[in-house]
């Protein structure tokens, strides 16, 4: 209980964070000499997040944070591998962050790339089937052959695109929406170190989208 007060308060005080910065009235917090000396011989961030490598989507400065505010792991599409989940690990069982945010963003180009490589890949499989239905057999099969693609993005954002359009959600932004939703749901189910903090509550996972064009955090619930 004391540690999911602790993350949702660090949580508001992200969010707090993210709406000087939207509003052009950022602070720089704990950005100065005296931090940086006081964080040499140890840190204690009170988050981690997992977010796109994309050169507009920085954390620290879309939550307006400073020195030793946040543990951030960047990837395109902020896709997993076996280094994004041990580095997630090390932020939970070492540093004991009580927060993990998961943050996709608007206009996410490795999203697109996932979306066109899945397209690609639909046509082939239509195209190598002779009748409809061998097409529809085909078409069944698709989440095996999306999984064993060469492509690492169809592999991890491939899927999650193929997932919003069979709930019929078919906007660029949906694809992002639905990413977020299944990379927190494929980060828990491969991680035993996050299913434990988890089921002790020493640990709270949130999911959330940059916007570009505002500057705000969107805050997903599924
Ligand atoms: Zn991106």
């Amino acid at each position: 209980m004391a540690e999911e007060s602790t993350a949702n308060a660090t949580w508001s005080r992200m969010l707090a964070g993210n709406r000087r910065f939207a509003e052009g009235k950022p602070e720089h917090p704990w950005q100065d000499e005296t931090t940086r000396e006081s964080l040499i011989d140890r840190q204690n961030p009170d988050a981690a997040v997992l977010a796109c490598s994309d050169s507009r989507v920085p954390p620290e400065i879309v939550f307006d944070a400073g020195l030793g505010d946040l543990f951030t792991v960047r990837t395109a599409g902020q896709i997993l591998d076996d280094a994004v989940v041990a580095s997630l690990e090390y932020a939970v069982s070492k540093l004991h962050v009580s927060l993990l945010v998961i943050l996709g963003h608007e206009g996410c180009g490795a999203i697109d790339m996932a979306a066109r490589e899945l397209d690609e890949m639909i046509e082939a499989t239509t195209a190598e089937a002779a009748g409809s239905l061998e097409a529809a057999d085909a078409m069944d099969d698709l989440a095996d052959r999306i999984a064993s693609a060469d492509s690492i993005m169809l592999r991890t954002a491939g899927i999650s695109v193929w997932q919003a359009r069979e709930a019929e959600l078919d906007a660029h932004e949906d694809f992002e929406r639905v990413h977020v939703a299944h990379t927190i749901e494929e980060l828990v189910t491969r991680s035993e170190v996050i299913q434990d903090a988890l089921a002790h509550d020493r640990l709270m996972i949130v999911g959330a989208r940059y916007q570009l064009s505002t500057g705000k955090v969107e805050v997903l619930s599924f």
